[in-house]
């Protein structure tokens, strides 16, 4: 066991600093207003079996919507280009911009080369919730999806409903692409509803019962034309453990809407990241 340093007290008094300050980010050019959300009209609607995916498109300049239908239930949300399923939703880079959890007005993040805004969050039912005293909050982008190669690791046995294998039939189902294609393109996810953080002591990833209600919504404007997945978790709230048929589960909804004549005037989609891609090769500055 190495020893502490003598200094070890002042190293750890180093105040942090932000990462990413956001002061810089774009914000998104578009926010409904609620006159412009009670006028919008129901463009479609897909409702997510429990311990199953579904998939939905949302053209760029429509609202989507998740919606707890019945009971308290955690969705598994992935989302692509809809042109190119190579641009996909990056949850690592969305956590260190916009922190561990995601509400009103953060901004789900495309991968590189291209990293623009997907979406942005226009409401959150649960926003009252905030940071508990566990440290645990709503709709993470810490916690990957649950699947089945973790599971067999950890164990045993082959369970075929986790958010991973539903997101990947999905997909394969949506798309024609043969099953292991499919499954290259699903993604690390948005974790709707979920309440997640970690130990104090440990420093663990830990879940908890989620607060969400039937009428709970999360609501998202889309940047770009979208083709969606949500998984309804095997864990139900995932209070308790999420690869198995134990746990009650529910299904959800996913409507999306269009929104009034004249609302997105002034507004257009996101270009992509403007970095030359030259990476320095070629003695470039
Ligand atoms: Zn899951």
């Amino acid at each position: 066991m190495p020893q502490s340093p003598q200094d070890a007290a002042a190293r750890r008094a180093v105040a942090p600093v932000i990462c990413y300050p956001t002061e810089t980010l774009p914000r998104s050019a578009f926010l409904p207003e609620d006159a412009q959300r009670s006028q919008m009209q129901l463009a479609s609607s897909t409702t997510v079996p429990a311990r199953q995916a579904a998939c939905f498109h949302v053209r760029a300049g429509q609202i989507f919507r998740i919606t707890s239908i019945e009971g308290p239930q955690v969705g598994d949300l992935n989302l692509w280009n809809a042109h190119d399923l190579r641009e996909r939703f990056y949850s690592g880079k969305t956590r260190a911009l916009h922190g561990s959890h995601v509400s009103t007005g953060d901004r789900l993040w495309s991968g590189f080369p291209t990293l623009r805004p997907m979406a942005t969050i226009t409401r959150d039912t649960l926003d009252w919730y905030g940071i508990d005293a566990f440290g645990g909050a709503v709709h993470d982008v810490i916690g990957t999806r649950c699947d089945p190669y973790t599971h067999n690791l950890l164990s045993g046995g082959h369970y075929h409903h986790c958010c991973h294998s539903n997101l990947t039939r999905a997909l394969a189902t949506e798309t024609g692409l043969p099953l292991a294609e499919a499954e290259a393109h699903v993604h690390d996810v948005l974790n709707v509803f979920m309440c997640t953080g970690f130990t104090r002591d440990t420093g663990q990833y830990f879940m908890k019962a989620s607060p969400v209600r039937p009428g709970d919504h999360l609501e998202f404007f889309a940047e770009i034309d979208l083709l969606g997945a949500l998984s309804a978790c095997p864990g139900g709230d995932c209070g308790a453990e999420h690869s198995s048929d134990a746990a009650a589960c529910h299904p959800l909804r996913v409507d999306v809407f269009n929104l009034p004549e004249g609302a997105l005037d002034g507004w257009s989609e996101p270009v992509v990241n403007a970095y030359d891609r030259s990476h320095g090769a070629g003695g470039a500055p």
